[in-house]
């Protein structure tokens, strides 16, 4: 696996259940609840730039026409993530890429179901002042029906009870690690530091390794080669790579395996394939390599309201929307369609990849 996001997470929990043995490379660190940072004002723990000794999680590439922002750590963009999440409308599924590739609307919800479950996804109880406005200033434009509570993969207290309570596994009858209630401290994209975000780290991430996957953190695939020179791998692959957050001594290393899943999110996977396409270790990737790329469309507006007394910035990230179209919101659905990727991949040592119906749809 190359990368331990969303789609990198949900494989390599399936697989290792399925009975394959697993290795995640991942370029980030791993991190705890206590060492994110309490500000990103400490920029070496919160920006990645290793040449620059910044070691942090969140990334930013600047293009032409737009800047990607994005998570880089064991648990992928989820350690950054707002974790907000939305199954979007069916109306998704009839548009651009997705159309005619498989019968979504009969197959998802399904899936959706599992993803949310895994993620412990829940309407969100913590308001805080800036959601208390959100809602005034619905009201005041008449557009208070508009207003909801988004769906949030957060480990939440009832509403009234007290906050910041550490309980046993509540998610996976026990199996999964202790977790502690919202604070609403509004720093979900620096990094939960109280432990009750639903990180990858705490959910796919953390049952994959338990079953026995290997994460190799700071390490960075550098290269991807069919074996004995068959190109379509029919004998395995060679994986070289380097430490990340190395300056000289870069430790390279060289691993064989079957087969290679390229999770290193949109950028990362295209990037790495480019060079792959370029290299000439898969020199026969298609020439539609980087066609139909697009973002999730977002733009960020900042809000100042001068004088408040309140600080805005508590609540959770996203705790509240007005008169929003929220769409394809992409963390639940690469999960999701993840899911049902995965559930058409046969055991270890049975037959049947073959007949996997629905695979060539997998490449998200
Ligand atoms: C600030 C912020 C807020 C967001 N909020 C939301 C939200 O509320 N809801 C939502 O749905 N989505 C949100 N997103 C988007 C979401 O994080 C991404 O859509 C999601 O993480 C993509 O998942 P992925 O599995 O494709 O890749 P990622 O989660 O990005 O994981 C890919 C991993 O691959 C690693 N990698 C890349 N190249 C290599 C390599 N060569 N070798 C080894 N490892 C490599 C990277 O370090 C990374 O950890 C947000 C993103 C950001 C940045
Ligand atoms: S609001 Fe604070 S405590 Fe709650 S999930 Fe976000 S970072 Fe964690």
């Amino acid at each position: 696996m190359i990368g331990s996001g969303f789609g990198g997470s949900v494989t390599a929990h399936r697989l290792t259940e399925k009975g394959y043995r697993v290795a995640v490379m991942e370029m980030g660190r791993r991190w705890r609840a206590e060492d994110f940072p309490r500000t990103n004002w400490l920029i070496w723990r919160w920006f990645w730039r290793p040449r620059l000794a910044l070691r942090g999680f969140f990334n930013m590439e600047f293009f032409r026409h737009v800047v990607i922002l994005h998570g880089c750590a064991v648990g992928g963009g989820s350690i950054t993530y707002a974790n907000t999440l939305v199954v979007p409308p069916d109306l998704v599924w009839q548009n651009g890429s997705w159309a005619g590739l498989a019968d979504w609307k009969t197959e998802m919800p399904a899936h959706f179901q599992t993803a949310m479950r895994m993620l412990g996804v829940i309407e969100n109880r913590v308001m805080g002042p800036a959601d208390h406005l959100l809602k005034r200033a619905a009201e005041a434009a008449g557009l208070g029906h508009t207003f909801y509570r988004t769906k949030v993969a957060a480990f939440q207290a009832p509403e009234g009870e007290e906050p910041g309570k550490t309980y046993p596994d509540p998610y996976f009858g026990g199996e999964g690690p202790d977790r502690t209630t919202c604070v609403g401290c509004g720093g979900c994209m620096m990094g939960c530091r109280f432990n009750a975000k639903n990180t990858l780290d705490k959910n796919y991430l953390y049952l994959a390794e338990k079953h026995g996957a290997r994460v190799f953190a700071e390490t960075r695939v550098v290269d991807v080669a069919p074996l004995s020179g068959k190109a379509d791998g029919s004998d395995g692959y060679e994986v070289r790579t380097e430490k990340s957050t190395a300056w000289l001594a870069k430790h390279p290393q060289r691993f064989t395996c079957k087969g290679v899943v390229f999770a290193a999110s949109a950028l990362g996977s295209m990037d790495l394939l480019f060079r792959l396409k370029q290299n000439g270790s898969l020199p026969e990737l298609s020439d539609q390599l980087g066609n139909r790329v697009r973002t999730n469309a977002e733009s960020l507006i900042g809000v100042r309201i001068p004088g408040s007394r309140e600080d805005l910035s508590k609540g959770v990230a996203i705790g509240s929307v007005l008169a929003a179209k929220l769409g394809v919101n992409p963390s639940l659905t690469i999960c999701a369609v993840t899911e049902r990727a995965m559930s058409y991949i046969p055991s270890a040592g049975e037959t049947g990849w073959d007949d996997a119906a629905g695979i060539d749809a997998v490449a998200i």
